[in-house]
C-alpha cells in the first residue's frame, strides 16, 4: 500500500471513528485483534509492533470499544446477549515480550486479553522459521512467565505444541498436537485453558476435520487470523480475527477498516 493511501485510511479512519460513527456501523458486531509481538528493538518487523504504537492501539480499544474476554465473548454467543460494540485482544505465539512489554501495558488499563501459547517454544532457544528469514532470534516466555500472565488475570490458549500447519496435519498427530498443548498449559499453569488459535490462522493452514477435533475435545472457541468480523451468529469454532501486525501501522488505519466492517482485508 502506497503512503499515499495510508494517509487517507488514517484521515479517513479517525473522522469515522472520533464521531461515534463506527458505533451504527458495529451494531451486533465484535472485533477480536490479534498481535504477536510487542518489541521496540523490532521497529516494522512484520510480525510486530513498538510500544509506543501498542499503547495508542490500547488507548483507541478502551475509549472506542467495550473490552471484553474471549471467555465473555463466547458466553455472550451461546446466551444470544449482545455482542456490538465489543472487541477481544489476543496474542499468538508466546514470545518474552508478551509478558515483558504487553501484559503491563494491558494490566495498566485493565484490558483483558488471552495469550495463545505454543507449547513446545517455551523456555527454548527455538528459532522459527519467519524469524530466521528475518535475522532474529526468537525470543519464548518462559513457564514462570506464563504463570505470571495466569496470575495477572489474563486468559490462556492452546496453539499446538510445535507451530504445525493444521491444514497439512491430520488425523493422530493432530489431535496430539493439539490436546498436548492445552495439557501442558493446564499443568504448568493450573489455568483452565478453552480457546484454541490455529497456527498460520489463513484460510488454507485448517480443515474441517481438525475444527470438527476442536470441537469434539470441548474447547469453547476456535481463532483464525485472515481477517474479518464477528457476528451475533458467527460459530465460535470459526471466529475471525484481524491480525493488526502486519496489517495496521496505527489505530487509526485499523479504525478505517472496522468502520468499514467489512469481512475481509481490503
Ligand atoms: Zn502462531
Amino acid at each position: 500500500m502506497t503512503e499515499f493511501k495510508r494517509a487517507i485510511r488514517r484521515l479517513l479512519g479517525s473522522s469515522l471513528v472520533g464521531t461515534g460513527l463506527h458505533r451504527g456501523l458495529l451494531r451486533g458486531r465484535h472485533t477480536s485483534v490479534l498481535f504477536h509481538r510487542v518489541d521496540d528493538r523490532l521497529d516494522r518487523n512484520p510480525i510486530s509492533c513498538t510500544s509506543r504504537e501498542f499503547r495508542e492501539f490500547c488507548d483507541f480499544f478502551q475509549k472506542y470499544f467495550e473490552v471484553i474476554s474471549l471467555g465473555e465473548l463466547c458466553r455472550r454467543l451461546r446466551s444470544g446477549e449482545p455482542i456490538g460494540g465489543t472487541l477481544s485482544i489476543s496474542f499468538d505465539d508466546g514470545y518474552r515480550d508478551n509478558r515483558t512489554i504487553a501484559a503491563p501495558i494491558l494490566s495498566e488499563r485493565g484490558l483483558p486479553a488471552t495469550f495463545f501459547v505454543t507449547t513446545g517454544f517455551i523456555g527454548t532457544d527455538r528459532v522459527t522459521p519467519w524469524d530466521r528469514e528475518l535475522g532474529i532470534r526468537s525470543e519464548w516466555m518462559r513457564w514462570d512467565d506464563v504463570r505470571d500472565l495466569k496470575e495477572m488475570g489474563f486468559e490462556l490458549g492452546a496453539h499446538t505444541v510445535n507451530h504445525v500447519d493444521l491444514g497439512k496435519v491430520h488425523g493422530p498427530l493432530a489431535r496430539e498436537e493439539i490436546l498436548e498443548s492445552r495439557a501442558r498449559i493446564e499443568a504448568e499453569t493450573g489455568a483452565e485453558v478453552r480457546s484454541f488459535s490455529y497456527p498460520f490462522g489463513g484460510v488454507q493452514h485448517f480443515t474441517e476435520a481438525n475444527r470438527e477435533l476442536v470441537r469434539e475435545l470441548e474447547f469453547e472457541c476456535c481463532l483464525s487470523a485472515f481477517g474479518g468480523i464477528v457476528g451475533q451468529d458467527t460459530d465460535p469454532f470459526r471466529l475471525p480475527r484481524l491480525p493488526v501486525s502486519p496489517w495496521y501501522r496505527s489505530a487509526a488505519e485499523l479504525g478505517f477498516q472496522i468502520a468499514l466492517g467489512n469481512n475481509r482485508r481490503i
